[in-house]
This record gives C-alpha cells, sequence and structure tokens, in this order.
C-alpha cells in the first residue's frame, strides 16, 4: 500500500528531523546535503504527493521506469524543472535512454560508457551531469568501480577528456561534467560500518576537485541511503538517496510499468 499525502508528511518531517541532527553534529548547514528522493518502485501518484511535498530531485534504478515517471517535464513547488537522477547501473544498450531522461546519472563505471553519453549528449544538445560508481563496499554483487582501480581510471578519464574549461566542460567532453562520485555503503544493517567506505570515497573526490582541470566541479558526493545517511552526511555526502524512509517499503512484485502520462 501506498502513503496517503499525510502519511508522506509525517515520514518527510521524521526524515528531515534525522538530516538536521546529522547536519548539527557534522557542523554541516542542512543547505549542502540534497534529499533524492528514491520513487523506484512507486507509481506517478507517489511522485506527485513527493512533489507536492516540496520534492525537487527524484532517483531511479531503472531506465524505463525513469522513462514512465519522468520523460514529461514536471515542475517542482519551488518553481524549477524536476531532475531525475539515474542512480542504477546502466546497460550499454540502455545509455541513449538514460542520458535522455537524465539530468544526472549516479552510476557510471567505464570509458565507454562515458564515450556514449558524450555522443547522446552532443545529438540532444544538452549538458549531463554525471558521478562515478565504486565499489567501496568491495562486494562482488555490486556494480561500480573497483576501489583500487578508481584512481588510475579517473587519471585516464582526464586523459582522454583533454583541456577542460572553467565550468569542468572538456574538449572531448563537451557535453558532460564530471561531478564527483557515489557508493553504496556496506548492507549488514550497522550504518557504522559504511564509515571507512564513505570516508574513502570523500578523499578521492577531494583529491580529484583539487586537480582543477575536468574536475573543477568534482564537488558531488552521492551517499547514504535510509539506513546510513547519518553516516553519510558526517562523512561529506552533498547527495543522499532516500527511499523507503519516505516512501516506505518497496514491493518487488509490483513493477511499474504502466504508462502514466
Ligand atoms: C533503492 C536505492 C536507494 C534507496 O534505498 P533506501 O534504503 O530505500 O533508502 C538508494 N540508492 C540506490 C542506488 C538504490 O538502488
Amino acid at each position: 500500500m501506498e502513503f496517503t499525502l499525510d502519511e508522506m508528511r509525517v515520514h518527510l518531517d521524521a526524515l528531515e528531523a534525522r538530516i538536521a541532527e546529522a547536519c548539527k553534529i557534522a557542523g554541516r548547514s542542512r543547505d549542502s546535503v540534497k534529499l533524492v528522493w528514491v520513487s523506484k518502485f512507486h507509481p506517478a501518484e507517489a511522485v506527485e504527493n513527493a512533489i507536492s511535498l516540496g520534492a525537487t530531485d527524484f532517483g531511479e534504478n531503472r531506465v524505463q521506469e525513469a522513462e514512465l515517471k519522468f520523460s514529461a517535464p514536471r515542475m517542482a513547488k519551488d518553481g524549477s524543472r524536476v531532475r531525475c537522477h539515474v542512480i542504477g547501473p546502466v546497460q550499454s544498450n540502455k545509455l541513449k535512454k538514460a542520458a535522455i531522461v537524465a539530468d544526472c546519472i549516479h552510476s557510471i563505471a567505464s570509458i565507454e560508457a562515458v564515450e556514449k553519453l558524450e555522443k547522446v549528449c552532443a545529438a540532444q544538445d544538452k549538458t549531463l551531469d554525471i558521478l562515478f560508481q565504486i565499489n567501496a563496499g568491495e562486494e562482488e554483487t555490486k556494480s561500480g568501480l573497483d576501489v583500487h582501480e578508481a584512481e588510475n581510471f579517473l587519471n585516464e578519464l582526464a586523459a582522454k577528456a583533454g583541456a577542460a574549461s572553467a565550468d569542468g566542460k572538456s574538449e572531448n567532453f563537451p557535453h558532460l561534467r564530471f561531478r564527483g562520485l557515489m557508493t553504496i555503503g556496506k548492507n549488514t544493517g550497522v550504518a557504522e560500518d559504511s564509515r571507512e567506505c564513505f570516508a574513502f570515497l570523500r578523499n578521492l573526490q577531494q583529491k580529484f576537485l583539487a586537480k582543477g582541470g575536468t574536475f573543477a566541479k568534482f564537488d558531488q558526493l552521492s551517499m547514504g541511503m535510509t539506513g546510513d545517511l547519518e553516516v553519510a552526511i558526517e562523512e561529506g555526502s552533498t547527495m543522499i538517496r532516500v527511499g523507503t524512509a519516505l516512501f516506505g517499503e518497496r514491493d518487488y512484485s509490483k513493477p511499474v510499468n504502466d504508462p502514466v502520462l
């Protein structure tokens, strides 16, 4: 059962209290952490309710579901256009669709994917934000760059990118902005267990942000979910991806496949 608007408001208030407390402990402002509402497996009506509660950014982990809910532009309460974040691994043959529907893709882990996204975005005359997913939890089932290869990967990427301008756009990837790193914490049920991998991500992101050039806008850390967002905020997260705490449990037996608009 989906939450009613009132139920969702109660959950949002409880979540905002958690975020506020974590920001206070970390000495950070609430503004420094973006809330991405992970609407996967929830219908368009749930998205509408979220928008009426002020949501501006949504995360989906499957491209088809993102298209169903976010292909048609939606307006947020603050007058901005609602942003769609693709947060799940994207197969090569779905990259084009992902690039078209998304404002930001969090889960890129290969140079080939970057090259393909540049081509699609050039054809669409669109600028896309991308983050690189790091498998910092080091679990076989998770996708993303291996922690030991991440640094080499980013160096190789910079070499391929060529000269960059102050906005991080580069000669060879003029339609992409490399915005930072994403990871999924350890799925142990104990939030503290993710601290080390979140700290690893922050160190890597800071190191490359400091290099400037094509990493001039590498200022984002997408980390923290319902179970570990406090630890993520303490470790510098700038985007928390929250599903369950806002929308309730997902019913995986009911994929959202109906055209909704
Ligand atoms: C589903 C998902 C989330 C949200 O997880 P919750 O525990 O429901 O908050 C965050 N990130 C990714 C990549 C996901 O696939």
